[in-house]
Protein backbone atom coordinates (compact mmCIF):
# COMPACT_ATOMS: atom_id res chain seq x y z
CA UNK A 1 0.00 0.00 0.00
CA UNK A 2 1.03 3.42 -0.90
CA UNK A 3 1.85 5.97 1.71
CA UNK A 4 1.11 9.54 0.79
CA UNK A 5 2.31 12.45 2.35
CA UNK A 6 2.66 16.17 2.60
CA UNK A 7 6.51 15.92 4.37
CA UNK A 8 8.38 12.82 4.81
CA UNK A 9 10.84 12.91 7.41
CA UNK A 10 13.70 10.26 8.27
CA UNK A 11 14.01 10.27 11.77
CA UNK A 12 12.45 11.55 14.98
CA UNK A 13 15.31 12.64 16.46
CA UNK A 14 15.60 16.07 17.37
CA UNK A 15 15.90 18.06 13.77
CA UNK A 16 12.87 15.49 12.44
CA UNK A 17 10.75 16.28 15.57
CA UNK A 18 11.61 20.28 14.92
CA UNK A 19 10.67 20.43 11.57
CA UNK A 20 7.22 18.69 11.79
CA UNK A 21 6.42 20.77 14.51
CA UNK A 22 7.02 23.72 12.24
CA UNK A 23 5.56 22.75 8.87
CA UNK A 24 2.37 21.36 10.65
CA UNK A 25 1.59 23.90 13.08
CA UNK A 26 2.61 26.99 11.21
CA UNK A 27 1.93 25.60 7.25
CA UNK A 28 -0.12 23.03 8.20
CA UNK A 29 1.50 20.05 6.20
CA UNK A 30 0.82 16.59 6.68
CA UNK A 31 4.09 15.26 7.68
CA UNK A 32 5.12 11.36 8.09
CA UNK A 33 7.85 10.21 10.15
CA UNK A 34 9.96 7.09 9.98
CA UNK A 35 11.98 5.82 12.36
CA UNK A 36 14.17 3.13 12.79
CA UNK A 37 14.04 3.11 16.40
CA UNK A 38 10.43 2.21 18.45
CA UNK A 39 10.86 6.23 20.46
CA UNK A 40 11.24 9.64 19.43
CA UNK A 41 13.73 12.00 20.28
CA UNK A 42 16.68 10.68 19.07
CA UNK A 43 20.09 10.01 20.87
CA UNK A 44 18.36 12.49 23.32
CA UNK A 45 15.68 10.14 24.27
CA UNK A 46 14.79 8.99 28.19
CA UNK A 47 13.37 6.48 29.87
CA UNK A 48 12.12 5.80 33.25
CA UNK A 49 13.50 2.18 34.26
CA UNK A 50 11.48 -0.68 36.48
CA UNK A 51 12.44 1.52 39.90
CA UNK A 52 11.20 4.65 38.57
CA UNK A 53 14.49 6.41 37.68
CA UNK A 54 14.62 8.48 35.04
CA UNK A 55 17.67 7.61 32.76
CA UNK A 56 19.44 8.65 29.36
CA UNK A 57 19.81 5.90 27.36
CA UNK A 58 22.07 7.06 25.02
CA UNK A 59 24.37 8.81 27.03
CA UNK A 60 24.06 12.07 29.22
CA UNK A 61 22.78 15.06 27.84
CA UNK A 62 23.92 17.91 29.24
CA UNK A 63 21.14 20.72 27.40
CA UNK A 64 23.00 24.44 27.09
CA UNK A 65 22.22 27.39 25.14
CA UNK A 66 24.35 28.82 22.48
CA UNK A 67 21.29 31.00 21.24
CA UNK A 68 18.40 32.69 23.76
CA UNK A 69 16.10 32.11 20.44
CA UNK A 70 16.76 28.29 20.58
CA UNK A 71 15.97 28.61 24.34
CA UNK A 72 12.56 30.46 23.80
CA UNK A 73 11.54 28.09 21.27
CA UNK A 74 12.04 24.97 23.31
CA UNK A 75 10.29 26.51 26.37
CA UNK A 76 7.40 26.59 24.46
CA UNK A 77 7.33 22.40 25.15
CA UNK A 78 8.82 22.03 28.68
CA UNK A 79 9.18 23.55 31.86
CA UNK A 80 13.09 23.55 33.04
CA UNK A 81 14.94 22.65 35.68
CA UNK A 82 19.10 24.72 35.81
CA UNK A 83 21.50 22.63 34.83
CA UNK A 84 24.44 22.50 36.91
CA UNK A 85 26.43 19.66 35.21
CA UNK A 86 29.88 19.35 37.15
CA UNK A 87 32.53 16.80 36.16
CA UNK A 88 35.63 15.47 37.93
CA UNK A 89 38.31 13.21 36.73
CA UNK A 90 39.88 10.60 38.86
CA UNK A 91 43.73 10.51 38.39
CA UNK A 92 45.74 8.45 41.02
CA UNK A 93 42.29 7.64 42.86
CA UNK A 94 41.85 11.33 43.63
CA UNK A 95 39.29 13.33 41.91
CA UNK A 96 39.40 16.42 40.14
CA UNK A 97 37.77 19.45 38.63
CA UNK A 98 37.15 18.92 34.86
CA UNK A 99 37.50 20.86 32.89
CA UNK A 100 41.13 21.60 33.40
CA UNK A 101 40.74 25.19 36.04
CA UNK A 102 42.57 26.55 38.84
CA UNK A 103 41.67 24.18 41.06
CA UNK A 104 42.35 21.84 38.97
CA UNK A 105 46.04 22.85 38.33
CA UNK A 106 46.38 23.77 42.12
CA UNK A 107 45.79 20.17 43.45
CA UNK A 108 47.63 18.59 41.04
CA UNK A 109 50.81 20.37 40.91
CA UNK A 110 50.18 21.58 45.01
CA UNK A 111 50.64 25.11 44.63
CA UNK A 112 48.79 27.88 45.17
CA UNK A 113 47.94 29.94 42.13
CA UNK A 114 45.94 33.62 42.70
CA UNK A 115 44.44 34.47 39.04
CA UNK A 116 44.63 33.83 35.59
CA UNK A 117 48.39 35.56 35.40
CA UNK A 118 50.03 32.97 37.56
CA UNK A 119 48.76 30.39 36.09
CA UNK A 120 49.68 31.27 32.80
CA UNK A 121 53.49 32.14 33.85
CA UNK A 122 53.21 28.45 35.66
CA UNK A 123 52.60 26.86 33.04
CA UNK A 124 55.28 28.70 30.86
CA UNK A 125 57.92 26.15 32.74
CA UNK A 126 55.73 22.81 31.78
CA UNK A 127 54.37 23.70 28.26
CA UNK A 128 55.81 22.31 24.75
CA UNK A 129 55.69 25.25 22.95
CA UNK A 130 54.52 24.57 19.28
CA UNK A 131 54.19 26.79 16.60
CA UNK A 132 50.80 25.54 14.68
CA UNK A 133 49.53 22.81 16.57
CA UNK A 134 48.22 20.27 13.81
CA UNK A 135 46.28 17.54 16.03
CA UNK A 136 44.84 16.86 19.76
CA UNK A 137 48.11 15.91 21.48
CA UNK A 138 50.13 18.98 20.13
CA UNK A 139 47.26 21.64 20.88
CA UNK A 140 47.51 20.08 24.33
CA UNK A 141 51.08 19.88 25.23
CA UNK A 142 51.08 23.77 23.84
CA UNK A 143 48.70 24.72 26.24
CA UNK A 144 49.03 22.65 29.07
CA UNK A 145 52.12 20.64 29.16
CA UNK A 146 53.30 17.04 29.37
CA UNK A 147 52.35 16.17 32.77
CA UNK A 148 48.21 17.05 32.42
CA UNK A 149 48.37 15.75 28.96
CA UNK A 150 49.91 12.60 29.80
CA UNK A 151 47.51 12.21 33.23
CA UNK A 152 44.01 13.64 31.85
CA UNK A 153 43.77 13.57 28.61
CA UNK A 154 46.07 11.20 26.74
CA UNK A 155 44.95 7.48 27.41
CA UNK A 156 41.28 8.64 27.94
CA UNK A 157 41.26 10.07 24.16
CA UNK A 158 42.74 7.01 22.69
CA UNK A 159 40.05 4.97 24.81
CA UNK A 160 37.24 6.98 23.42
CA UNK A 161 38.26 6.79 20.06
CA UNK A 162 40.40 3.67 19.46
CA UNK A 163 43.11 5.81 18.05
CA UNK A 164 46.30 8.33 19.26
CA UNK A 165 45.39 11.79 19.87
CA UNK A 166 48.25 12.17 17.21
CA UNK A 167 45.76 11.10 14.42
CA UNK A 168 42.86 13.43 15.92
CA UNK A 169 42.25 16.72 14.37
CA UNK A 170 42.62 19.68 16.79
CA UNK A 171 39.06 20.64 17.11
CA UNK A 172 38.39 17.17 19.35
CA UNK A 173 40.73 18.08 22.22
CA UNK A 174 40.13 21.89 21.34
CA UNK A 175 36.29 21.61 22.12
CA UNK A 176 37.03 20.97 25.99
CA UNK A 177 37.11 24.07 27.73
CA UNK A 178 40.59 24.74 29.26
CA UNK A 179 40.00 27.68 32.47
CA UNK A 180 42.43 30.07 34.22
CA UNK A 181 39.42 30.38 36.68
CA UNK A 182 37.54 28.74 39.27
CA UNK A 183 34.49 28.13 36.89
CA UNK A 184 33.40 24.31 38.29
CA UNK A 185 30.84 23.80 35.08
CA UNK A 186 31.66 21.00 32.31
CA UNK A 187 30.31 23.48 29.64
CA UNK A 188 31.10 27.24 28.89
CA UNK A 189 27.49 28.69 28.19
CA UNK A 190 25.28 30.20 30.68
CA UNK A 191 22.19 29.49 29.48
CA UNK A 192 21.92 25.57 31.05
CA UNK A 193 18.77 23.98 31.45
CA UNK A 194 17.35 20.53 31.40
CA UNK A 195 13.88 19.50 30.26
CA UNK A 196 11.74 19.70 33.86
CA UNK A 197 9.74 16.14 32.83
CA UNK A 198 12.52 14.74 30.77
CA UNK A 199 14.09 15.04 26.96
CA UNK A 200 11.13 12.23 25.42
CA UNK A 201 8.38 14.46 27.03
CA UNK A 202 9.46 17.43 25.47
CA UNK A 203 9.62 15.71 22.05
CA UNK A 204 6.26 14.37 22.52
CA UNK A 205 4.99 17.66 23.39
CA UNK A 206 6.35 18.80 20.17
CA UNK A 207 4.75 16.75 18.12
CA UNK A 208 1.39 16.30 18.95
CA UNK A 209 -0.24 18.06 16.14
CA UNK A 210 -2.46 15.51 14.39
CA UNK A 211 -1.04 16.34 11.09
CA UNK A 212 2.44 14.69 12.31
CA UNK A 213 2.53 10.91 12.25
CA UNK A 214 5.48 8.65 13.22
CA UNK A 215 6.14 5.08 11.57
CA UNK A 216 8.78 3.29 14.28
CA UNK A 217 10.59 0.40 14.13
CA UNK A 218 11.32 0.91 10.56
CA UNK A 219 13.97 2.17 8.46
CA UNK A 220 13.98 3.99 5.59
CA UNK A 221 15.22 2.33 3.01
CA UNK A 222 12.68 -0.85 3.15
CA UNK A 223 10.19 1.00 2.70
CA UNK A 224 11.27 4.09 0.43
CA UNK A 225 9.65 2.92 -3.25
CA UNK A 226 5.95 2.79 -1.10
CA UNK A 227 5.99 6.36 -0.21
CA UNK A 228 4.53 9.40 -2.42
CA UNK A 229 5.97 12.60 -1.19
CA UNK A 230 4.10 15.75 -2.46
CA UNK A 231 6.44 18.79 -1.46
CA UNK A 232 9.78 17.79 0.66
CA UNK A 233 11.79 14.69 1.79
CA UNK A 234 14.09 15.85 4.96
CA UNK A 235 16.52 13.07 5.75
CA UNK A 236 18.67 13.17 9.00
CA UNK A 237 20.45 9.62 8.84
CA UNK A 238 24.11 9.00 7.86
CA UNK A 239 24.53 10.32 4.31
CA UNK A 240 26.78 7.72 3.37
CA UNK A 241 24.05 5.09 3.42
CA UNK A 242 21.44 7.46 1.78
CA UNK A 243 23.27 7.27 -1.37
CA UNK A 244 24.42 3.83 -1.39
CA UNK A 245 28.26 4.40 -0.18
CA UNK A 246 29.01 5.45 -3.62
CA UNK A 247 32.13 6.61 -2.06
CA UNK A 248 32.62 4.20 0.63
CA UNK A 249 31.77 4.68 4.76
CA UNK A 250 31.87 7.50 6.94
CA UNK A 251 33.65 6.27 9.81
CA UNK A 252 31.66 6.85 13.36
CA UNK A 253 32.91 6.22 16.82
CA UNK A 254 30.06 4.29 19.36
CA UNK A 255 29.96 3.38 22.65
CA UNK A 256 28.16 0.63 24.76
CA UNK A 257 26.33 1.58 28.15
CA UNK A 258 26.16 -0.58 31.33
CA UNK A 259 23.39 0.69 33.34
CA UNK A 260 23.05 -0.58 36.93
CA UNK A 261 20.47 0.55 39.43
CA UNK A 262 21.17 1.21 42.93
CA UNK A 263 18.78 1.46 46.26
CA UNK A 264 20.72 4.76 47.38
CA UNK A 265 19.66 8.19 47.21
CA UNK A 266 23.03 9.47 45.47
CA UNK A 267 26.51 7.64 45.22
CA UNK A 268 28.71 10.03 43.63
CA UNK A 269 29.58 13.75 44.34
CA UNK A 270 28.91 14.92 40.86
CA UNK A 271 27.15 13.83 37.74
CA UNK A 272 30.02 12.21 35.59
CA UNK A 273 33.43 11.09 36.65
CA UNK A 274 35.87 10.26 34.07
CA UNK A 275 38.62 7.73 33.93
CA UNK A 276 41.56 8.37 31.54
CA UNK A 277 44.19 5.95 33.11
CA UNK A 278 41.90 3.43 35.08
CA UNK A 279 39.50 0.85 33.40
CA UNK A 280 38.09 -0.04 29.93
CA UNK A 281 35.10 2.46 30.62
CA UNK A 282 35.96 6.29 30.26
CA UNK A 283 32.85 7.77 32.21
CA UNK A 284 30.54 6.84 35.01
CA UNK A 285 27.60 9.16 35.27
CA UNK A 286 24.83 9.09 37.97
CA UNK A 287 22.29 11.19 35.67
CA UNK A 288 20.13 11.97 38.85
CA UNK A 289 22.12 14.78 39.98
CA UNK A 290 20.95 16.63 36.45
CA UNK A 291 17.44 14.84 36.82
CA UNK A 292 17.29 15.88 40.35
CA UNK A 293 14.65 13.65 41.12
CA UNK A 294 13.88 12.54 44.09
CA UNK A 295 13.69 8.74 44.41
CA UNK A 296 15.32 6.14 46.95
CA UNK A 297 16.78 4.56 43.69
CA UNK A 298 20.08 6.28 40.96
CA UNK A 299 21.20 4.50 38.42
CA UNK A 300 25.18 4.83 37.60
CA UNK A 301 25.98 3.87 33.96
CA UNK A 302 29.64 3.13 32.55
CA UNK A 303 30.84 3.59 28.92
CA UNK A 304 32.92 1.71 26.70
CA UNK A 305 33.85 2.83 24.02
CA UNK A 306 33.41 1.34 20.57
CA UNK A 307 33.64 0.87 16.52
CA UNK A 308 30.60 -0.93 16.23
CA UNK A 309 26.84 0.36 17.40
CA UNK A 310 24.81 3.17 16.91
CA UNK A 311 26.86 6.10 15.07
CA UNK A 312 27.51 8.19 17.62
CA UNK A 313 30.82 10.32 16.84
CA UNK A 314 31.98 11.46 13.48
CA UNK A 315 35.65 10.86 13.66
CA UNK A 316 36.94 13.77 12.34
CA UNK A 317 40.45 13.21 10.04
CA UNK A 318 41.29 13.68 6.96
CA UNK A 319 40.19 10.58 5.28
CA UNK A 320 36.72 11.21 6.68
CA UNK A 321 36.40 14.48 5.64
CA UNK A 322 37.56 14.25 2.19
CA UNK A 323 34.49 11.98 1.80
CA UNK A 324 32.11 13.38 3.42
CA UNK A 325 32.78 16.93 1.42
CA UNK A 326 32.22 13.95 -1.81
CA UNK A 327 28.56 13.25 -0.37
CA UNK A 328 27.96 17.05 0.51
CA UNK A 329 28.03 17.47 -2.95
CA UNK A 330 25.43 15.05 -3.80
CA UNK A 331 23.68 16.41 -0.67
CA UNK A 332 23.52 19.74 -2.27
CA UNK A 333 22.76 19.01 -5.49
CA UNK A 334 19.22 16.85 -4.21
CA UNK A 335 18.01 20.00 -3.15
CA UNK A 336 16.69 20.61 -7.04
CA UNK A 337 14.67 17.68 -5.50
CA UNK A 338 13.18 19.15 -2.76
CA UNK A 339 15.43 16.28 -0.37
CA UNK A 340 17.28 18.31 2.70
CA UNK A 341 19.71 16.99 5.01
CA UNK A 342 20.37 18.33 8.25
CA UNK A 343 21.34 17.17 11.55
CA UNK A 344 24.44 15.54 13.78
CA UNK A 345 23.95 12.49 11.32
CA UNK A 346 23.52 14.01 7.62
CA UNK A 347 26.12 16.99 8.35
CA UNK A 348 28.87 14.30 9.85
CA UNK A 349 29.38 16.72 13.01
CA UNK A 350 29.56 17.03 16.28
CA UNK A 351 26.63 19.20 17.50
CA UNK A 352 25.19 19.79 20.69
CA UNK A 353 21.48 19.33 20.30
CA UNK A 354 21.14 23.26 20.52
CA UNK A 355 23.05 23.47 17.37
CA UNK A 356 20.82 20.92 15.81
CA UNK A 357 17.64 22.47 16.91
CA UNK A 358 19.10 26.16 15.52
CA UNK A 359 20.28 24.32 11.91
CA UNK A 360 16.79 22.81 12.20
CA UNK A 361 14.83 26.43 12.45
CA UNK A 362 16.67 28.14 9.89
CA UNK A 363 15.79 24.80 7.37
CA UNK A 364 12.44 25.23 8.55
CA UNK A 365 12.65 28.85 7.14
CA UNK A 366 13.66 28.21 4.02
CA UNK A 367 11.40 25.34 3.18
CA UNK A 368 8.60 27.77 4.02
CA UNK A 369 9.79 30.05 1.53
CA UNK A 370 10.14 27.14 -0.88
CA UNK A 371 6.78 25.81 -0.46
CA UNK A 372 5.24 29.60 -0.80
CA UNK A 373 6.91 29.45 -4.59
CA UNK A 374 5.75 25.92 -4.73
CA UNK A 375 2.06 26.63 -4.02
CA UNK A 376 1.81 30.00 -6.23
CA UNK A 377 3.58 28.03 -9.01
C1 LIG B 1 26.85 9.88 23.60
C2 LIG B 1 26.28 11.22 23.24
C3 LIG B 1 26.26 12.23 24.19
C4 LIG B 1 25.74 13.49 23.86
N1 LIG B 1 25.73 14.46 24.81
C5 LIG B 1 25.17 15.66 24.53
C6 LIG B 1 25.10 16.67 25.53
O1 LIG B 1 25.59 16.51 26.66
N2 LIG B 1 24.50 17.85 25.21
C7 LIG B 1 23.97 18.10 23.98
O2 LIG B 1 23.43 19.18 23.75
N3 LIG B 1 24.05 17.15 23.01
C8 LIG B 1 24.63 15.95 23.25
N4 LIG B 1 24.70 14.98 22.26
C9 LIG B 1 24.27 15.33 20.90
C10 LIG B 1 22.78 15.09 20.62
O3 LIG B 1 22.46 13.74 20.87
C11 LIG B 1 22.56 15.42 19.15
O4 LIG B 1 22.95 16.74 18.87
C12 LIG B 1 21.09 15.28 18.72
O5 LIG B 1 20.51 14.10 19.17
C13 LIG B 1 21.08 15.30 17.19
O6 LIG B 1 19.76 15.26 16.72
P1 LIG B 1 19.45 14.70 15.26
O7 LIG B 1 18.01 14.79 15.07
O8 LIG B 1 20.37 15.34 14.30
O9 LIG B 1 19.96 13.18 15.29
P2 LIG B 1 19.66 11.92 16.20
O10 LIG B 1 19.36 12.28 17.60
O11 LIG B 1 20.80 10.99 15.94
O12 LIG B 1 18.33 11.32 15.56
C14 LIG B 1 18.33 10.76 14.27
C15 LIG B 1 17.24 9.70 14.23
O13 LIG B 1 17.13 9.23 12.87
C16 LIG B 1 16.90 7.86 12.89
N5 LIG B 1 17.32 7.30 11.60
C17 LIG B 1 18.55 7.40 11.01
N6 LIG B 1 18.58 6.75 9.84
C18 LIG B 1 17.33 6.24 9.65
C19 LIG B 1 16.73 5.46 8.64
N7 LIG B 1 17.41 5.06 7.56
N8 LIG B 1 15.44 5.10 8.77
C20 LIG B 1 14.72 5.47 9.86
N9 LIG B 1 15.24 6.22 10.87
C21 LIG B 1 16.53 6.60 10.78
C22 LIG B 1 17.72 7.35 14.06
O14 LIG B 1 17.23 6.11 14.55
C23 LIG B 1 17.57 8.49 15.08
O15 LIG B 1 16.52 8.26 16.00
C24 LIG B 1 25.25 13.73 22.55
C25 LIG B 1 25.27 12.71 21.60
C26 LIG B 1 25.79 11.46 21.93
C27 LIG B 1 25.82 10.39 20.89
Amino acid sequence: MKINTDVLIIGAGPVGCVIAERLSNELNLKCKIIENRDHIAGNCYDAYNKKGVLYHKYGPHYLRFKNKKTYDYLSKFTKWIEGDYIVKSVVNKKLYSFPINLDTLENFFNVKLKNKNEAINFLKKKIIKIKNPKNSEEVILNKLGRQIYDNFYKNYTIKQWGISPKKLDKSVAGRVPIRFNRNPFYVNEKLRFMPKHGFTQLFKNMTKNKNISIIFNTDYFKIKNKINVKYFTIYTGTPDRFFNFKYGKLDWRSLRFVFKTHKKKLIQECVQYNYPNDHKFTRKVEIKHVTKQKTNYTVISKEFPTNNGDPYYPIINKKNLSKFKKYEKLMNNEMKNNIFFEGRLARYKYFNTDEVIESALVLYKKLKKTYKNLVKS
